[in-house]
């Protein structure tokens, strides 16, 4: 094994020395060998190198374009998506790795990997790693189970932190009249989600939602008829989410539905069966008074792996003008 201690290493290590040789038996009793024999891997030690950190080392970060696996020897690294506490995703250790989805998709680098405390970690090369798998079925399995691992538990974080989210920002991210989430909101959140969905390998659908005619509605049955049909607007769409969806009060007579984690073919059948709810929906002014009903027109996309929250509503909008053009009340799913 090549250790390098360059004087940078030789400062994050704080004059430590290795303690002790990693063998081919150590290595096998790490995830990432189980079931491997210590002779088949006897090349890959002549090739690693050792690498130490100190608490609060970025080892990598968002835009990083990463080469190398890094398996932990020692200590505990934390990977995050905003360099803030509140964007903790996991917090790897022993025996774990780290970087090897930018290594096998040759992606840039989605989260910031940084020591939590002081760490030791072995660094394998892209080429190597491909040699593993293909060399080896035990280590080939052995990373898919530990990438199934990763996945599910960025898919349960994204529900947790989506959940706590809404909880704290509830009163200063809403919208009065409706009790939706408001544009600051949705101009905060947006973004992570996006981020969260791509890390998490899956995808999103997004509603760009306008309330048909509603100036011809305000201009017959008064501004507060319109206040009215805003409000239960919003209480049919609260009335349709899912646990990890969410609704936003875009604009004047526009909303916004979030859905993360939703296929196409959902996202349609969502968007379908609100419009045709919101026809059929009551409205009453504040002397209970029934008021006519109004339609929507829904402008669906559903998101890429390059979207950004610009690309993603730009698809939505463009959707929702071609079903106003082809006469409201109606979804029209962004085909891109
Ligand atoms: P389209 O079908 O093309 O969307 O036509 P529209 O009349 O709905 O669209 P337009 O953008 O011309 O009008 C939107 C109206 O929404 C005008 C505005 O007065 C009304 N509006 C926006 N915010 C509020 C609000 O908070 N309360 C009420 N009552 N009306 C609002
Ligand atoms: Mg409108
Ligand atoms: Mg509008």
């Amino acid at each position: 094994m090549v250790v390098t201690i360059d004087s940078t290493q030789q400062n994050m290590s704080t004059g430590r020395v290795i303690e002790d040789t990693v063998t081919a038996a150590r290595l096998i009793e790490l995830p990432l060998f189980k079931g491997e024999c210590s002779e088949s891997i006897e090349w890959l030690l002549e090739k690693m190198e050792e690498r130490w950190l100190q608490p609060e080392d970025i080892l990598l970060q968002p835009g990083d374009h990463n080469t190398q696996l890094f398996l932990i020897l020692d200590g505990k690294i934390r990977v995050e998506l905003d360099n803030s506490s509140e964007g903790v995703i996991s917090i790897l250790s022993t025996g774990e790795c780290v970087g090897e989805i930018s290594v096998l998709d040759g992606q840039p680098t989605s989260a910031y990997v940084i020591a939590h405390e002081p760490c030791r970690l072995l660094v394998i090369e892209r080429e190597d790693i491909w040699k593993l798998i293909d060399n080896s079925h035990a280590v080939a399995k052995n990373l898919l189970f530990m990438l199934s691992s990763r996945i599910r538990n960025n898919n349960s974080n994204l529900s947790n932190s989506i959940q706590l989210q809404r909880h704290y920002e509830q009163n200063a991210r809403t919208d009065i009249l409706t009790g939706l989430y408001n544009r600051r909101w949705n101009d905060e959140m947006l973004p992570r989600l996006i981020e969260r969905c791509r890390i998490g390998e899956v995808t999103m659908g997004l509603l760009m939602i306008d309330i048909d005619h509603f100036k011809q509605y305000n201009d017959s049955y008064g501004h507060q008829a319109g206040d009215e049909a805003l409000r239960a607007t919003g209480k049919m769409l609260l009335s349709h989410l899912r646990p990890n969806d969410s609704a936003v009060r875009f604009g004047g007579e526009e909303f916004l539905l979030l859905l993360p984690s939703t296929e196409k073919e959902n996202v349609v059948m969502v968007a379908e069966r609100l419009c045709q709810k919101m026809s059929q929906m009551k409205i009453v002014d504040q002397h209970g008074e029934k008021l006519p009903s109004i339609t929507i027109s829904v402008g669906a996309a559903i998101m890429n792996r390059d979207d950004t929250v610009d690309s993603l509503i730009a698809a939505a909008d463009k959707a929702l003008y071609r079903a106003k053009e082809m006469g409201r009340d109606r979804v029209v799913v962004s085909e891109r």
